[in-house]
């Protein structure tokens, strides 16, 4: 097997890290954590086996903060960038569209748009909380 490896970045370059393989999913999420933390109305995310990602350099730089126990925020020290979330109860990290560049991002699914302040009508699935495997409703919204 041959599975492709990705390279991203924190904004300023000093984080360096790669990604291989398959993502397990990949979407945008609407919820207050995601807003309030990345100041934007949506996060795009693409989450990923922890092992997968590999810091190739910078990683004295990342800071973390967890406001709950199921999000672990990182992001580099010197430039502020948001590089990834780790989800410890899901076995899963999100990292972030924005911070793989060459990734084909291919989004699937719309989570936590009960608490969207950003409508996006682009036909894909749009479910009120989370999927019943992470521990949510699974239902789903209109757009
Ligand atoms: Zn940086
Ligand atoms: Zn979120």
């Amino acid at each position: 097997m041959n599975n492709p490896t990705y390279k991203g970045s924190c904004f300023c370059g000093s984080v360096q890290f790669t990604v291989t393989g398959e993502p397990a999913a990949m979407g945008y999420c609407h919820c207050e954590s995601c807003r309030h933390w990345s100041a934007g109305p949506v996060n795009a995310f693409t989450l990923w086996k922890p092992d997968s990602i590999k810091i190739t350099q910078g990683a004295e730089e990342i800071g973390m903060y967890n406001k709950t126990p199921r999000s672990f925020r990182k992001w580099c020290k010197k430039c502020g960038g948001h590089i990834m979330t780790e989800h410890p109860l899901w076995g899963l990290t999100d990292l972030y569209a924005a911070a793989i560049p060459d990734f084909p991002y291919r989004p699937g699914v719309h989570v936590n748009y009960q608490e969207a302040t950003l409508s996006i009508k682009d036909g894909l699935p749009k479910l009120r909380d989370l999927p019943k495997e992470m521990g949510g409703s699974g239902a789903s919204l209109m757009e």
